[in-house]
């Protein structure tokens, strides 16, 4: 191995200084900074690598210089100062931090100690801490900095160890959670933070709970991590994300999400509320039956009350939309008030409300509530001083306990199919049956096949006759639509008439039977009768409908047929309840145009005398309920003697309807009614066969007869 001469020059000259001394040998590569100063003189003995690298001077340079001339950073009588001072001390080792600024920031802790030996030595120790001090200082630096951070954090910050211990957390997790705030040490377990919030009643979800509660947030803490959304009692709402570490810790940032939870809260109850009412509408309304039902207290039932306004249709055309509004406005009113808290009220419609409650499954209570609901619908709602009246029909139905969620939508369908009995009655409380429902299945069928029918031509108009029995002879024919079914036969128009309106048929049915009408009024005319009448029956819908008027003027056109032989029914009923913006209108216009007005089924809609007049009614015709066995009945024969000496005095005529035996017929005409309908002369009839219905019924034209044989007429039929 070479030596480097000047080096082992060195070498030589410090052993020959210090050499029984073995110290310097080894402190030659430390990594310390050592510097041997003769105790006397204060000057340089010998140094070691790092300081003669450091000061880029050989041991010669370095030997005899003070330490304040091979540091010059270093004030020159301080440090010599220091060092014999340092000679005079007992303690033979001094430890201080020195920093050196003009070469570079240099700060050293440095050791100085007394050697005694053949020649007192000081011994300089310095160790540079600069790097390391810098390492400490950035360190925390960093430390600060993330504290500063965290806790400037809007969110929750909190941070567990491998033991589930509290390493951190920031103000903001304090101030979520105040009633365990105190606990929230470093070094307390998460569990015991839910603990100590557990005690306070803090997690609104846990109340009543809580074990479950602890159980189910520790395993989502532990095994299950992610986002969850957590309620606290004072309404507050936290989204937490909770993450594993990579020392198995647990780190969380929780977020307050209250507002978004309101906004939420408010747009979903915006939702299933009905505006105008201020109850819930029918959104949810069956996952709310459920629920109502899975808490449901023993020895009750839920049942669902299906309400419809009788009357508010009539409320709203006459009085006004406003009027119809506080109408609801009340309605809603009088249901809240009647519900107790907990179970609930809605607006499923128009005029249809729907009531659950939670009440004992007996018939006689539930009727009870059910009643006393129709009877408060029927006191005076007071408006704009007036005094407006309306009813309501109610279909109940009950929900089983222990059916599935499929079964559990059949409710509303049960309760509604009551609610379509109860209209039939009026402002009555039905009960769901099973029937009902075999009903209803029946017309849905039928609704299905209605839909084909008009494009199968397969709806005809049937004429029934009407006849003068002092006269003998046929005067007119009523229009009666049929429904040539392809497997059940000619259904009559009460069986499907209904279900027809309600598939929107109307409007082509009602332009079928204008046709029609007009086409048989052509072919009596060519068959020498044209003083033969006949009548349509108008439904209300086509009543209000502006166009009326026109269609029927050009359908009588069409044909070529004088106005008056066309015959218009109307409803008694619609003159009361359906006063449509323009139903007056139409019927006025019908009557200046030379139709003639009929009023059907009188007696049963109580239609005031006035009325009569107003609507410039021609004839009445009497209902079939007081003809049906008037012979028999004193009651009635009183009623139908009243009307018809009514009907004389204002000159309107009168055609009894329904007439089925001859003794009906004899006692009509002793009370002076002479014009009848009924299954005595004939049922309705297709076109075709009018022909020999009337050459068989001896009544030709201008045949003047006292009267008539009805078994005559009948025989054709
Ligand atoms: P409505 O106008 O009172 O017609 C009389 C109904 O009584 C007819 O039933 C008729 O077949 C039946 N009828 C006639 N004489 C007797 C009798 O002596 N005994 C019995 N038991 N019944 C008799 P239909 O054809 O089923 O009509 C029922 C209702 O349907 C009609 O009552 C009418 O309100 C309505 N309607 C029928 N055709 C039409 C139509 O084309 N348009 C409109 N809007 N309604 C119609
Ligand atoms: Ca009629
Ligand atoms: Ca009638």
């Amino acid at each position: 191995m070479q030596i480097d001469p000047d080096q082992n020059a060195e070498l030589m000259a410090m052993q020959q200084l210090i050499g029984r001394d073995i110290l310097l040998p080894l402190f030659e590569n430390s990594s310390s900074f050592i510097i041997v100063l003769d105790a006397a003189t204060l000057r340089i003995v010998a140094a070691n690598r790092p300081v003669r690298d450091m000061l880029g001077l050989n041991m010669r340079g370095l030997q005899r210089l003070y330490l304040s001339d091979a540091l010059p950073d270093l004030p020159p009588g301080r440090v010599n100062r220091f060092l014999q001072r340092f000679n005079g001390l007992r303690r033979p080792r001094v430890r201080l931090r020195l920093a050196l600024r003009r070469r570079q920031d240099m700060i050293l802790d440095v050791d100085i100690m007394r050697m005694a030996g053949r020649v007192p030595s000081i011994v300089v120790q310095a160790q540079d801490m600069t790097n390391t001090l810098n390492a400490l200082r950035q360190a925390d630096n960093a430390e600060a900095r993330l504290t500063t951070a965290i806790d400037a954090l809007s969110d929750g910050f909190a941070l567990f160890d491998a033991a589930d211990r509290l390493v951190i957390c920031n103000d903001t997790f304090r101030t979520f959670y105040p009633a365990s705030a105190a606990v929230m040490q470093p070094g307390i377990l998460f569990v015991d933070i839910l603990r100590a919030g557990l005690q306070k009643g803090q997690y609104a979800a846990a109340i009543g709970k809580e074990a479950a509660w602890l159980h189910d947030r520790m395993d989502r803490h532990l095994n299950n991590p992610g986002a969850i959304e957590q309620k606290l009692s004072n309404g507050r709402w936290l989204r937490i994300v909770e993450r594993r570490t990579v020392d198995d810790g647990r780190v969380g940032l929780w977020v307050d999400i209250t507002t978004l939870k309101e906004q939420q809260d408010a747009l979903r109850r915006l939702a299933v509320t009905d505006e105008l009412t201020g109850l819930r509408n029918r959104r949810n309304l069956l996952e709310d039956i459920s629920l109502l039902l899975d808490g449901l207290p023993p020895q009750r039932s839920v049942v669902v009350f299906h309400l419809d306004l009788d009357r508010f249709k009539a409320v709203n055309d006459v009085y006004g939309h406003l009027a119809g509004d506080h109408v609801l406005k009340h309605c809603a009113a009088v249901l809240e008030s009647a519900v107790p808290p907990g179970d609930f009220a809605a607006r499923v419609g128009g005029d249809e409300f729907i009531v659950v409650r939670r009440m004992p499954s007996d018939q006689a209570q539930i009727n009870d509530f059910a009643n006393e609901i129709i009877k408060r619908m029927m006191e005076p709602i007071s408006y704009a001083g007036q005094c407006l009246h309306i009813g309501a029909s109610v279909g109940v139905a009950l929900l089983d306990v222990g059916i599935g969620m499929g079964a559990r939508g059949t409710v509303l369908t049960a309760a509604d199919l009551a609610l379509y009995e109860a209209k039939k009655l009026g402002g009555m409380a039905v009960f769901y049956e099973t029937g009902m429902l075999d009903d209803v299945m029946a017309q849905n069928a039928l609704a299905r096949e209605l839909q084909t029918a008009l494009e199968r031509h397969e709806f005809e108009a049937y004429f029934q006759p009407q006849i003068d029995v002092a006269r003998g002879s046929c005067i007119g024919f009523e229009a009666l639509l049929r429904w040539k079914h392809p497997r059940r036969g000619v259904l009559s128009a009460g069986v499907f008439l209904a279900i027809a309106q309600r598939a929107g048929l109307t409007d082509a049915l009602d332009t079928l039977m204008m046709d029609e009408a007009c086409q048989c009024l052509r072919l009596l005319a060519e068959q020498g009768r044209p003083d033969i009448s006949v009548s349509i029956n108008m439904s209300t819908a086509q009543l209000s409908d502006p166009r009326l008027p026109q269609r029927l003027e050009s359908a009588v056109d069409k044909h070529g047929v004088p106005r008056n032989l066309l015959h218009i029914e109307l409803l008694e009923s619609t003159l009361l309840d359906e006063r449509t913006a323009y139903f007056l209108t139409n019927v006025q216009a019908m009557v200046a145009a030379g139709f003639v007005v009929e009023l059907d089924d009188f007696g049963t809609g109580h239609a005031a005398i006035a009325a009569l007049r107003k609507f410039r009614v021609s004839r009445i015709k009497i209902d079939r309920s007081f003809i049906r066995f008037i012979d028999t009945d004193e009651e009635l024969q009183k009623l139908t003697g009243a009307m018809i000496s009514m009907a004389n005095s204002l000159d309107i005529g009168v055609l009894a309807e329904g007439v089925e035996t001859q003794g009906e017929q004899d006692c009509l005409c002793r009370m002076g009614c002479t014009l009848s309908q009924g299954w005595l002369y004939g049922k309705a009839m297709p076109l075709r066969s009018l022909d020999q219905f009337l050459f068989a019924g001896h009544d030709a034209a201008g045949q003047d007869r006292s009267s008539v044989s009805p078994n005559a007429i009948r025989g054709v039929i």
